[in-house]
């Protein structure tokens, strides 16, 4: 049973590395940004609320992102554990799963930050906007992600460093190399680390 979140920059593969670790450790996996963009797509009340925002890079707001989360880890696919991907961004997001946490008398085991320089980011990110058309991934946008990453989603990072519960991994390099090197860090999850690539 793990319980565990997965906190990167925009273009470090959290949403790959989050598909590919939550079919190892056998929980589901959670992404708000998924979430969100399933919602936008189908033109939901949720999705157009959602799209005022995603579209600019801003957060979407707690009232709808916290109540969001709530809900989906209410479900009975999270009985096994479950991996978060996208979420807290803000430190207030952290109370409010703390709550919801405290709840069902249920604590993290481990957060996984994945780390990557922005250059390398934004070069990432204009190639996958070639490939995926996503309304995001333009390089004002981008910059902005990036922007509200360091200013905002850093001080989430800070919190579970002080908690103790907080693995770097280095997102650079293949795929699999960075799925080996997670996993080898969360075989011991209470254990802080930074493993960085060869
Ligand atoms: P992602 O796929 O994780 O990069 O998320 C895509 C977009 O969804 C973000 O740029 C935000 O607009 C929105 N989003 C995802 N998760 C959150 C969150 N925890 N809080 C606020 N907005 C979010």
């Amino acid at each position: 049973m793990t319980r565990m979140l997965i906190i990167g920059p925009p273009g470090s593969g959290k949403g790959t590395q989050a598909e590919r670790i939550s079919e190892r450790l056998g929980v589901v996996a959670i992404s708000t940004g998924d979430i969100f963009r399933a919602n936008v797509k189908g033109e939901t009340p949720l999705g157009v609320e959602a799209r005022k925002y995603m579209d600019n890079g801003d957060f979407v707001p707690d009232s709808v992102t916290n109540e969001m989360v709530r809900s989906r880890l209410s479900q009975d696919d999270v009985g096994h554990g479950f991996l978060l991907d996208g979420y807290p961004r803000t430190t207030a997001q952290v109370g409010y799963l703390d709550s919801i946490l405290a709840i069902s008398g249920h604590k993290l085991d481990v957060v996984l930050q994945l780390t990557a320089d922005d250059g390398e980011l934004v070069t990432r990110l204009l190639g996958r906007a070639k490939e995926t058309g996503r309304s995001d991934d333009t390089e004002a946008v981008i910059r902005h992600r990036l922007d509200l990453y360091h200013g905002q989603t850093e001080a989430v990072v800070a919190k579970y460093v002080e908690r103790g519960i907080l693995t770097q991994v280095d997102g650079l390099g293949r795929i699999d190399e960075v799925t080996d090197r997670v996993m080898s860090t969360i075989d011991n999850p209470l254990r802080i680390s930074v493993v960085s690539g060869s």
